[in-house]
């Protein structure tokens, strides 16, 4: 979101939610730590730093804090290297925290230069999510290697992916690689100019002979609707919340598939939606989460 709202005792509630749940997915000797830290991403060569309580007070100042969850908010330091390596060392902070686990989702976050996603590529190795105009935000690194790390099973090579309200195809082009050669990452934004940037941002990618050779796309529409043209998906990923899930998501969803999907208004949970064979689907909350509406372009676009 563009706005800049103060901070309110919802939004700090909703810290303190992701914060509690992030530790457990982390390893027990780190947990205690991390919810009482927060963490830099150091520049390639440097062991992992943390910073004091004084400084995660600033989390709830920070005008990115009410657009989305942020684990290791604070992460802020321009540090010297070159941008691949300083993606690299962001990757390998997620994975010493325990947020990346699999060696394939840390090898393609690393393939991905996350500053050709990020407007001018500023503060691109931040842990927050940033604003990308019309009131969309690009996701914190860490919910996009969550959300990764939650569908790695279905974003096996050969499979179907769908990245709803893709904004600046960061995840997408992430998709396209995991499932490369011969998957499918299929991306849907409703803004058409974010839909020409994203492509101009794959294009810079590691990730652009995917969409030279057609199997990652991003289209404008109405995401709600899914994409109906490469479903069943194995794995749909929504980027923004819903105040329920939509119907045409799970109908386009594979048996076997798997989606997560921000639900809420005020308050958010990430749900994780699994399709079993029978085509039942059983859903849980992984952990209460803060992202922008899944929404009309028009309320989007006036400020919801
Ligand atoms: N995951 C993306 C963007 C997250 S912000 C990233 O990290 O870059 C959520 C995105 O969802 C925004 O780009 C917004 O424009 C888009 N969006 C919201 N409602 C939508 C809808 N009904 N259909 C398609 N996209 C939608």
């Amino acid at each position: 979101m563009n706005t800049t709202p103060s901070p309110s005792p919802s939004a700090r509630y909703n810290f303190l939610f992701s914060s509690s749940s992030a530790s457990r997915a982390l390893p027990p000797s780190r947990a205690l730590s991390l919810t009482a830290t927060a963490t830099l991403f150091p520049s390639h060569s440097s062991p992992p730093s943390s910073v004091s309580l004084t400084t995660s007070f600033s989390f709830f100042q920070n005008p990115n804090f009410i657009t989305g969850n942020s684990l290791f908010h604070s992460m802020q330091r321009f540090c010297s290297g070159s941008s691949m390596s300083r993606n690299k060392a962001m990757v390998e902070s997620l994975q010493r925290y325990g947020v990346i686990r699999s060696n394939k989702v840390a090898e393609v976050m690393e393939s991905i230069d996350r500053a050709l996603f990020v407007p001018n590529g500023a503060g691109a190795y931040i842990d927050s999510p940033m604003s990308i105009g019309y009131n969309a935000t690009i996701s914190a690194p860490h919910m996009h290697a969550m959300c990764l790390q939650l569908l790695e099973k279905n974003l096996q090579p050969g499979m179907h992916a769908l990245d709803v309200g893709s904004g600046t195809g960061y995840l997408t082009a992430c998709f396209g690689m995991m499932v490369r050669p011969e998957g499918r990452a299929v991306g849907v934004e409703h803004i058409p100019e974010l839909v020409s940037s994203s492509i101009e941002n794959i294009q810079k990618s590691a990730a652009a002979q995917l969409l030279k050779d057609g199997s990652l796309s991003v289209h404008a529409a109405d995401g709600r609707k899914g994409w109906p043209e490469f479903a069943p998906y194995d794995a749909i990923h929504v980027g923004a919340a819903a105040p329920e899930i939509p119907q045409a998501l799970i109908d386009q969803l594979k048996p076997g598939g798997r989606m997560v999907i921000p639900v809420g208004n005020m308050f958010q949970d990430l749900k994780v939606v699994d399709k079993k064979s029978d085509g039942s689907i059983s859903v849980h909350t992984e952990t209460s989460v803060r992202y922008v509406p899944l929404t009309s372009r028009e309320a989007q676009l006036r400020g919801y």
